[in-house]
Parts: structure tokens; C-alpha cells; sequence
């Protein structure tokens, strides 16, 4: 069998001074939302994913320096092993971690058809089964299921809780196998569309300054199938009650080209035919901008692409999103415009979190005009999502029209979204939980203070 196909031992990574310890479980034990845990579905059972906790893990940190000044985040490449669970006690393949191609050189490896892996493909991902036991593989041939449960994981994810939020967003939380926890959100949408957005990592290391998860650091990545299994588990869970979940985007916890290797193959897994069969086209991937896994998803994925731009100068990107300094927005962008050149109907969709007095002027939407120039693109303005501790304040809604309308006449395609969520801390940038160890605070630029709520 191939190392690939095996679930591998905890990589230890401490890449820095501070190392966070997560402070994960306590930290949502009292949560005041409403638990609305699902009425039993067929064959359900919360207790199949109650399994070992045998932690082994460390958390590493990204912070290479206490000096907020110096602060750059850390962009090392995480194999798509490293940093990744588990047991060294178990040599088994965790099923949601091959694409259909791997799984089915894997049952052939153990002497059945192709045809037999088909047959468990669909069980997994298909007709309403999402299959999580071999108790639920309806159909396989017996040795099939016993070879199984002799050698593979269904999943990866332990249901820890669902909140319902009071406009029908509904966040799950998963632990995983080394203790930590992730947050995935369902978001119903009008006109029979609903949403899952899936967590790429636990924490993330770009410490962009209005974002929750950013003031967690980055644990680790997930794996693959740690991804590919929150979309299942949305479907399963919560079908029933919202509809049929027919978009995803990767915009929960981390940032998506940070995991790049594990991203692009759960979005593989995610569209295949055979099994969850998302348009590739209703998969998008968010990014705060890692320029050169912006190229390779270009040329690798046909998934859709999400950009958070948020500034329109590189003095304002540098102090709220950090990796600025790194992939400068001329950079950013004339990598868009040359990427996409050759795309046919692609578009990519900028996220723009307006932030009062930062960000939201009329000059910053002129700005934005010019910025996106020559690339097809849609702007999507964001509500600002407040949380505890964050210095920003929201941009009014009707200077939020304004802003648009200055888009709108400047040729732009414009949308503006407000929060979904937000009661639950289920709305964009609000995921994760904060352990006693956070990411820096940036330097406040002097012109910007006085818009912020308090002074840094
Ligand atoms: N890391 C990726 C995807 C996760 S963040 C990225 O940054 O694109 C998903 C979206 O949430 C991004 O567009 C980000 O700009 C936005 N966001 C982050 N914090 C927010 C907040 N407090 N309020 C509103 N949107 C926020
Ligand atoms: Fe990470 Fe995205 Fe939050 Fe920035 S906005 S800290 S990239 S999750």
C-alpha cells in the first residue's frame, strides 16, 4: 500500500518562539446559543465519530517575531502530510482523503473490481447516503466490507455541536482527532441556493487585523479529508432541514493557498461526477492573496476564485492584511489580469470588507475602478462583522450604497452582502477561538486613528 494511501503520524512543527496551546474545547463549553443538535437521520449515530483522542499533536505558530513591526506572516510550505493527524498505532487509509482515482487503485490493490469501487465511491459521496460505517455500505459485497473495516476510517471529523443562528445560518463545530476544533458554516440562502463554507485550517497565519480567526495563529493545516468531510457532513446533517447544498466556498478558518496541495485535491473530490458532483463553477476558493498558489490553482483547478483585496493601496493592505508586504497589489493584480486572459467566462469575484474610515471613501471606490481594470471580475462589498477586541468599526449601509453606486457607474459588477450569522459568530471572519497566545496587532498608520474605535 502506498504511504499515500496510509493516515500518518503527527509531524511535530515549532517554528518559533510562542507556541500556542489550544485552549479549544474549554473555550466553547459555555456557549449561550440555542444546541439544536439534528433529529436522528437514517442510519445517524453521533457516537460513530466518538473515537480516540489520543493527542499527540503540537501546535505550531506562525508568529516568527513579538515584534509586531517585524511582522510578516509566515509563508513555509506545509507539505500535505505535515502538520496533519494521526495515529502511528494505525496503519489504516482514511477513505475522504483519495480522490476516486486513489481509491480505486486501492481496492484493486486488495484484489476487487473497479466496478466495486464505484460502488463504494457512490456510497460515500452519493444518493443521499454519505455513508459514515460499513454498517452503511447497502449493497457491497461482503469481503469488500470486511477488507474495509480491516483497513480504512470513514471519516476524520466528530460532530461536537451544531447553533442555529436566528436568520437560519447554522454553525457546526467538528473536533478533530488531535483535540482541536473546526468551524464549518450552512448558509440557506433564497432562490433554493444554500452554502457550505468549510474551514482549510485551524487558525490562520496571515493575521489580517479585522479578522477573528487571524488572531488565533495558525494550528495546522487540515487534511483532505478533514475538508472534503465538512461538506459531507453538511449534507448529511442538515439536508433535511435546509435543502440541498449546492454551493461551497472556502471561506471559513485559514486561508485556502497556505494548504494549497490538500485544497486543490479535497475541490477535486468535491466536483467529481460520481460522488458530491458540485459544479466547479458553484466551488470557490477564497484568498487573501499567496500569489504563486494563485497561479497554480489557476492552472491546476476549474474551481471558481475569490480575491479579498480590501484596500486599494498598498498602504492600507500592509497594516490590515499583512501578506501585502510580501505580494504587493500591482503584483496581485497584474497576476489576475494575466491569468485570466485566457480563461474563458471566468471571472473572479473581490471581497471587499468596507471599514469605516479605513478603507470606505469615495476616493477608495474611484480607486477600486481603475484597480480592476481589464480583469473580469464581480466586486462583492462586505459588511464589516464585528468581534471582541476588533479596533474597526462598520461602514453604514448608505455610505455602503454609495460606495457601490460609484462601482456601478464605473462599469463594475457589484454586489453587497451583509452579515449572515452574526448572533451565533458564524458570519465571515468571526470563526475560531482566541487561546491565550494572539497574533500581533499592527501598527495603527497616524491618519487612520481616529477612525478606529480605540488607539493602538
Ligand atoms: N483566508 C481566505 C478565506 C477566509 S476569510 C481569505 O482571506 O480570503 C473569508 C472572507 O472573510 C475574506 O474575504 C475576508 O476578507 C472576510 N473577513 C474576514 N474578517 C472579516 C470580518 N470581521 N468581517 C467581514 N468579513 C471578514
Ligand atoms: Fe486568514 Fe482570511 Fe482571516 Fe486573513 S481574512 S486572517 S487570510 S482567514
Amino acid at each position: 500500500m502506498s504511504t499515500t494511501m496510509r493516515r500518518l503520524g503527527i509531524i511535530t512543527l515549532t517554528n518559533s518562539a510562542a507556541v500556542v496551546t489550544p485552549s479549544l474545547l474549554s473555550s466553547t463549553a459555555a456557549f449561550p446559543g440555542t444546541l439544536t443538535l439534528p433529529s436522528p437521520l437514517r442510519n445517524h449515530r453521533l457516537s460513530n465519530s466518538i473515537r480516540f483522542h489520543k493527542s499527540k499533536s503540537l501546535s505550531f505558530s506562525c508568529f516568527s517575531s513579538s515584534s509586531s513591526a517585524a511582522y510578516l506572516p509566515s509563508l513555509e510550505e506545509y507539505p500535505s502530510t505535515k502538520g496533519s493527524v494521526v495515529r502511528d498505532d494505525n496503519q489504516k487509509v482514511v477513505l475522504k482523503g483519495m480522490t476516486y482515482a486513489t481509491l480505486q487503485e486501492w481496492v484493486q490493490s486488495h484484489g476487487f473490481r473497479p466496478g466495486q469501487a464505484l460502488m463504494l465511491w457512490k456510497r460515500l459521496y452519493k444518493d443521499n447516503i454519505w455513508a459514515n460505517d460499513v454498517d452503511e455500505l447497502e449493497g457491497l459485497n461482503k469481503d469488500l466490507k470486511r477488507m474495509i473495516s480491516e483497513h480504512a476510517e470513514f471519516g476524520a471529523l466528530t460532530l461536537k455541536d451544531i447553533r442555529s443562528a436566528s436568520d437560519g445560518t447554522r454553525k457546526i463545530l467538528f473536533t478533530l482527532d488531535d483535540g482541536l476544533v473546526i468551524e464549518t458554516v450552512v448558509i440557506p440562502c433564497d432562490r433554493g441556493r444554500t452554502t457550505v463554507c468549510v474551514s482549510s485550517q485551524v487558525g490562520c497565519a496571515m493575521n489580517c487585523q479585522f479578522c477573528y480567526t487571524g488572531r488565533m495563529g495558525l494550528k495546522r493545516n487540515l487534511t483532505t479529508a478533514e475538508i472534503v468531510e465538512q461538506a459531507v457532513y453538511a449534507r448529511r446533517l442538515l439536508s433535511h432541514e435546509v435543502g440541498s447544498i449546492t454551493n461551497v466556498v472556502f471561506m471559513g478558518m485559514g486561508e485556502p493557498f497556505h494548504n494549497i496541495d490538500n485544497v486543490i485535491k479535497a475541490a477535486n473530490i468535491m466536483v467529481d461526477e460520481n460522488g458530491l458532483h458540485f459544479s466547479p463553477r458553484k466551488v470557490t476558493v477564497s484568498t487573501s492573496g499567496l500569489v504563486p498558489q494563485l497561479k497554480r490553482f489557476l492552472r491546476e483547478s476549474n474551481c471558481a476564485l475569490a480575491v479579498s483585496l480590501n484596500a486599494t493601496t498598498d498602504e492600507v493592505r500592509n497594516w490590515i492584511m499583512p501578506i501585502n508586504r510580501k505580494y504587493k497589489l500591482s503584483l496581485l493584480l497584474e497576476t489576475l489580469r494575466e491569468g485570466l486572459s485566457s480563461r474563458h467566462k471566468y471571472k473572479v469575484l473581490f471581497e471587499y470588507v468596507m471599514l469605516a474610515g479605513v478603507n470606505d471613501s469615495m476616493d477608495d471606490a474611484r480607486r477600486l475602478v481603475e484597480l480592476v481594470q481589464g480583469i473580469p471580475c464581480k466586486i462583492n462589498l462586505i459588511q464589516f462583522n464585528p468581534h471582541s477586541g476588533s479596533q474597526f468599526i462598520q461602514t453604514e449601509e448608505d455610505k455602503m450604497i454609495k460606495f457601490r453606486n460609484v462601482l456601478a457607474e464605473g462599469g463594475c459588477t457589484v454586489l453587497m452582502r451583509f452579515s449572515r450569522g452574526n448572533d451565533q459568530m458564524a458570519a465571515c471572519g468571526q470563526l475560531g477561538m482566541i487561546g491565550a497566545v494572539q497574533a500581533p496587532v499592527m501598527r495603527v498608520p497616524e491618519q487612520f486613528r481616529t477612525a478606529l474605535k480605540a488607539s493602538v
